[in-house]
């Protein structure tokens, strides 16, 4: 999760793997929070009053260049304090309410059921999984770094040289960019394409792109490197295995990343929190400084420090020195003699082949996040998202939570590719039958009916608070950030503060929590989101929080305190 928090146990070499007796002790974690958060709060200042203004209201995401609300329902406590939400009383309310066995009222929803329509066939989806694309595993990849550091440049020209933009179309775009006397942006609009079709709306790759390596297909994720990034890289590189963080190699140029207000640092502990364990650092631009090793090394040793703080460890972090405008180490091994001299490693397309598959829960009950929503021209409508857990097939049914409903799956598209089904890992677009689009907003999470996910609005979790300046009381209002879910909450409850080491309680139902604490809260939502325990799901089960702009602690899922229970078809709110 974050620095310290995220350590794997001795022998537990699951990443992020969240344990008590890892979590930093040292002070220089805390003073590096300290920082992370004037570096947050500086970046953010524009920002504030977005956030601020978000927090009382609905959260807001921008769907298929359109603004959406998410389709959560603020609770309200009816008769007998029995919480439900205001469109599911009026849709699912049966005429008399039933009663629990524990006097809880229960309202009815359709019983499940698996698929009905298409012929469902058995598949041993492990061994589909090996034959797909030649057996070569996925690999969802985000390119982060400081604006300017020449991300777009160099993944555009990476995909040029692997042959996914035909020469004519390269032709086209420096033609074009020498017009808008840009000529140095050729390579950028291989990537700023994908940008237009994402404002129009009508691809299911979110900014996103697929290319192959030696042995695994890769999904690029382009990740805006500007102001906006913080809230778009929680919702978007939570979805990514590995990372690509470009530096701009240029005198001063890196130090303005990397130094006060700079995103580098940022970004890195950013991708950190959300689970990326492995990182490609690009050292870019190494043009500009004659291909000079000792200015390779110097950024290496300032990063370095940087990153071992951050929490990835020195054997999972790959430095690569590369010009992303003449494409040295891109797609092959440097010839630049000066480069060459002193650098024999891999390039940056080897360095990506190297990287290990994230291992993908298969095995559990399907959930997929939804992160954007749109019309098809057929009927029914589409979704797309990652795969957080299981698999699906076309014929499927599947549960929409909220609004609690099921859907059929029609087809399946993965990298615009009509499939019969997907697995976890997937970037997939659905297209869904039986349901309509009017319910399903950026956040709502589809499940497998049998085993769906939880729903609550009040959950208890371990946090660790980064450094704030008014500290945590009860009642203070957050934005719950995680997946593709944006959600006004509030500390309902501080249950206790944790030794940072040990997990033992110091402190029962402290007073406030102050910078670098450990704590057990309580997160009382406005609406009911679908969560899940980070034991069970780690992907589902760890957020951040944010208030006025800032990310002001991380967290993981322990207890789920009103789950949204369905039981025999019934589903219920219990107070
Ligand atoms: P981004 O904001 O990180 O995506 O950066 P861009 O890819 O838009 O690049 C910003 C500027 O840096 C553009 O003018 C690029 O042409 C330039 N640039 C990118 N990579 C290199 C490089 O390796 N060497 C040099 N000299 N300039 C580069």
């Amino acid at each position: 999760m974050l620095p310290g928090l995220m350590r794997s146990a001795p022998g537990v070499e699951e990443p992020g793997h969240f344990d008590y007796y890892y979590w930093n002790k040292d002070m220089a974690f805390v003073c590096f929070l300290v920082f992370l958060t004037l570096l947050v709060k500086s970046r953010d200042a524009s920002h504030n009053k977005l956030d601020s203004e978000v927090l009382p209201k609905v959260a807001r995401m921008t769907v298929s260049g359109k603004k959406q609300t998410m389709g959560f329902d603020v609770p309200s406590t009816g008769e007998n304090g029995v919480v439900v939400t205001a469109t599911e009383a009026a849709s699912k309310r049966p005429e008399t309410p039933s009663k629990g066995s524990n006097g809880d009222e229960h309202i009815t929803v359709p019983t499940p059921a698996r698929s009905t329509g298409k012929a469902r066939q058995a598949i041993n989806i492990k061994a589909e999984l090996e034959k797909r694309q030649g057996g070569k595993p996925l690999l969802n990849l985000v390119v982060i770094g400081h604006v300017d550091a020449g991300k777009s440049t160099l993944m555009g020209h990476l995909l040029y040289l692997l042959g996914n933009v035909n020469k004519r179309t390269m032709h086209k775009y420096e033609q074009e960019s020498k017009k808008a006397g840009k000529a140095s942006f050729a390579y950028a609009w291989v990537l700023d394409e994908t940008g237009e079709e994402r404002d129009r709306g009508v691809t299911m790759d979110v900014g996103m792109t697929k290319f192959e390596t030696n042995s695994k297909v890769v999904t690029l994720m382009d990740a805006p490197g500007h102001k906006d990034f913080i809230p778009n890289m929680i919702t978007g590189a939570a979805q990514a295995d590995v990372a690509v963080l470009v530096v701009d190699a240029s005198r001063g140029e890196f130090e303005a990343g990397f130094e006060a207000g700079g995103q580098t640092r940022e970004h890195a502990l950013l991708v950190r929190s959300l689970g990326v364990t492995q990182l490609a650092v690009a050292v870019n631009k190494m043009d500009q400084v004659n291909w000079q090793q000792a200015r390779f090394q110097e950024i290496i040793s300032k990063l370095g420090h940087f990153l071992k703080q951050a929490g990835f460890k020195e054997s999972d972090v790959f430095y690569i020195p590369t010009s992303g405008l003449s494409g040295e180490n891109l797609a092959t091994r440097s010839s630049v003699s000066q480069l060459t001299s002193w650098y024999s490693g891999p390039s940056l397309l080897e360095q990506i082949d190297a990287f290990k598959a994230p291992q993908r829960s298969v095995d559990k009950p399907f959930r997929l996040c939804v992160s954007d929503v749109f019309k098809d021209q057929g009927s029914g409508f589409c979704v797309t998202g990652k795969i957080e857990a299981g698999y699906i097939q076309a014929g499927d049914k599947i549960l929409a939570m909220p609004p609690n409903e099921t859907c059929t799956v029609k087809g399946i598209t993965l990298h615009d590719e009509a499939l019969d089904w997907a697995a976890a890992g997937d970037h997939v677009s659905l297209t869904l039958t039986g349901m309509d689009i009017i319910k399903i907003n950026v956040g709502c999470v589809f499940c497998d009916p049998k085993e769906p996910i939880r729903v609550c609005t009040r959950f208890r979790a371990r946090v660790l608070i980064f450094n704030i300046e008014v500290p945590i009381t009860q009642g203070f209002p957050v934005l719950l950030h995680y997946q593709t879910v944006s959600e006004p909450a509030t500390i309902r409850k501080l249950i206790s503060v944790l030794h940072k080491s040990s997990g033992e309680v110091l402190k029962k139902k402290p007073k406030c929590l102050s910078k670098g604490m450990n704590a057990i809260v309580e997160i009382q939502t406005q609406r009911p989101v679908s969560l899940e325990l980070y034991k069970d799901y780690k992907e589902l089960g760890r957020f951040m929080l944010r208030y006025v702009g800032s990310t002001i602690a991380a967290g993981v899922v322990t207890e789920v305190r009103d789950n949204v229970k369905t039981r025999n078809g019934l589903m219920f709110f219990p107070v």
